[in-house]
């Protein structure tokens, strides 16, 4: 059985200029050709696809996923997501044309990684954050997805079952971020007033407390005050009282997670294998300390969404050229900074980095508001329609670029060439996010734009 597209833009993932008018040939679920042209009326003995009006592509990796397994969400290990949640997750992925992702909740353990990878088309790998600091600190912000064997796990155990990285290595839910402004904080205020604030109020509560930078000597009281009154909070508890709560509910998890970040990054390097951690306003200064660290040295870091709104503009800029000079990678997320716009309202940290050469090696999705984040391929061609880069070599930073910088990741695929494995994407020219048809290993799972029979197992 072969399958033969033809008629589109053919874009390798390699960064080699596209092809118009190409053609790819998969048979044995691996490609076996790709060529320059094919005439239209050719005969073709096996399945024909003509994508005309499309972009041929490999099929995305992304590197930046959390709730596509089974087992502990996010870096506080909060409960599982139900199964339709996760499954529901990865057929979002599969819809969009991703056909690898990297769970980096950190603490599922690898049978449940494979879990998702057996149920779904979607090629599921798994990273870990199995250290004492980064267990504690989720125990302490959350842990309701614990079951009380992580500690007993370990990096290494992980790694030699299959994980391909250390990572996330720290999150907005331990590190007093968006995490807490979305879920902990407005249940802490809600559980003692009974009054439900927004996510825009916490962080304002929050920052008016602790500054951007989680700081427990920044108080600010006239700000506090006025934070407070706008959130109907000054008649219902009494100020120092509602200080106390937010620093008590925020802050007790911020320092095992720090020790947590410096822990896995000591690890990568002593182990060889890339550590992933979380760049925002409140590990800038880790950051910094690890990228001078004795221990750290030869660490392959990749620096996660270096476009953290967390951090003004220019301190994200500045940090991510410190990365460069440190031999650090960067990645930068979609969030939904591209068309949602529920939680990242602004693109200007994301045209800032991208639009200087050498600051973002690969793009992700992060996680949006409930698994609503933007599609991957759409960020791809914003970048290429921005200017930011040519058109082969954004894709090629949410293909190849991404199985380079995270060896076991995506091995033999990530690419269209001959020999490799068959994840394939074609999509519509004009707008990437209308993906027709997805291929996985040779199968097709995504057929017209509806997830096929395979797509679930
Ligand atoms: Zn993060």
């Amino acid at each position: 059985m072969s399958t033969l597209i033809h008629g589109g833009t053919l874009v390798t993932g390699e960064g080699t200029a596209p092809v118009e008018c190409g053609a790819l040939i998969m048979a044995g679920g691996r490609i076996e050709a790709v060529l320059d042209h094919w005439a239209p009326g050719q005969h073709y003995d096996g399945d024909i696809i003509d994508a005309s009006g499309c972009v041929i592509m490999p099929g995305l990796v992304n590197s930046h996923c959390h709730g596509v397994t089974p087992g502990p969400l996010f870096p506080s290990a909060a409960r599982a997501l139900s199964e339709e949640a996760w499954l529901g997750n990865l057929d979002r992925h599969l819809l969009a044309g991703t056909t690898t992702v990297l769970s980096l909740c950190g603490l599922a353990t690898m049978e449940q990684v494979r879990e998702a990878d057996k149920r779904h088309a979607v090629n599921v790998r798994g990273a870990t954050t199995h250290l004492p600091s980064a267990i504690s600190a989720a125990q302490i912000a959350d842990g309701a997805g614990l079951s009380g064997r992580e500690e007993g796990i370990g990096v290494e155990q992980m790694l030699s079952e299959g994980a391909v990285a250390i990572g996330e290595l720290g999150g907005g839910q331990t590190l007093g971020g968006g995490g807490q402004d979305l879920v902990y904080l407005p249940a802490a205020i809600g559980r003692r007033t009974g009054v439900r604030v927004s996510q825009d109020e916490a962080r304002r509560l929050k920052e008016a407390v602790l500054g951007r930078f989680v700081d427990a000597t920044h108080y600010d009281f006239e700000e506090f005050a006025q934070a407070a009154r706008e959130a109907r909070l000054a008649d219902v508890i009494d100020l120092h009282d509602l200080a106390e709560l937010i620093r008590s509910t925020v802050t007790p998890s911020v320092t095992p997670a720090i020790e947590g970040i410096r822990q896995g990054v000591h690890a990568a390097a002593r182990l060889g294998v890339p550590a992933i951690v979380h760049s925002a306003s409140a590990t800038a200064a880790v950051l910094r300390e690890l990228m001078v660290d004795p221990r750290a040295r030869g660490a392959k870091v990749v620096a996660a969404h270096v476009n953290h709104t967390s951090h003004t503009p220019t301190e994200a800029r500045e940090l991510a050229a410190l990365g460069r000079e440190h031999g650090w990678a960067g990645e930068a997320s979609a969030f939904d900074l591209l068309d949602r716009r529920h939680t990242v309202k602004t693109r200007e940290h994301w045209d800032l980095l991208l639009a200087e050469a050498g600051l973002v090696q690969i793009i992700g999705t992060d996680y949006g508001h409930h698994g609503q984040h933007d599609r991957l391929i759409a960020a791809v061609q914003d970048i290429a329609e921005r200017g930011h880069r040519s058109l082969q070599d954004a894709v090629a930073m949410a293909t190849s670029s991404v199985a380079d910088l995270i060896p076991g990741i995506a091995p033999e695929r990530g690419t269209l060439r001959r020999g490799l494995v068959a994840d394939v994407v074609v999509a519509d020219a004009r707008d990437f996010r209308r993906v027709r048809d997805v291929f996985v290993g040779g199968e097709r799972v995504v057929a017209e734009g509806q997830l096929a029979a395979g797509a679930r197992r």
